[in-house]
């Protein structure tokens, strides 16, 4: 069996099969792929098949079934035991679900500086349980954004490597 090898380590996107089988890649059942592994990883191979992506729209979609869930995708990626599987199979986070977590982590604050600003504008304000609740909100702020700069405190700190380097 020949294998098409794909350049890019750990990952198999359609438009790379699109590249490699050229002409055929409208009409292929299927392709025979090699994919390089990220560093420390073997290789995979395996067939895999090819097939329209629903809601494609005009022209020609097609996208490469996951050997795990059967779906058609634009990506799949090496499990590190020589096969592949989609995204979702192997259970690996893209950036934008990492994004939406942080979305959801300054949504929870912003619920909280909210929550804090109708503890203090509210008929309540001044008693003690009311004021007592308004300052654990404060310290769960605080102790958050102070999570988020030890969190950060790398970025930052390359950020300012580079920043000195290019001065
Ligand atoms: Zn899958």
């Amino acid at each position: 069996m020949a294998f098409e090898v794909v350049p890019r380590p750990g990952q198999l996107r359609t438009r790379d099969v699109r590249v490699v089988l050229g002409p055929r890649f409208t009409s292929a059942e299927h392709v025979d792929v090699l994919v390089l592994g990220r560093p420390g990883e073997q290789p995979s191979t395996g067939r895999i098949l090819l097939a329209d992506l629903p809601g494609g729209g005009r022209g020609v979609h097609r996208g490469l079934v996951c050997p795990r869930c059967r779906a058609p995708k634009q990506l799949l990626l090496t499990d590190g035991g020589g096969g592949l599987g989609c995204t979702p199979c192997l259970r690996r986070r893209t950036r934008r679900q990492a994004e939406r977590s942080l979305a959801d982590w300054n949504k929870y604050d912003g619920e909280a500086e909210d929550e804090l600003f109708r503890c203090l504008s509210g008929p309540r304000a001044n008693c003690p349980g009311t004021l007592g609740r308004a300052r654990d909100i404060a310290d769960e702020i605080v102790e958050g954004d102070r999570d988020r700069i030890a969190a950060l405190a790398p970025d930052v700190h390359a950020a300012l490597t580079v920043a000195m380097m290019e001065t």
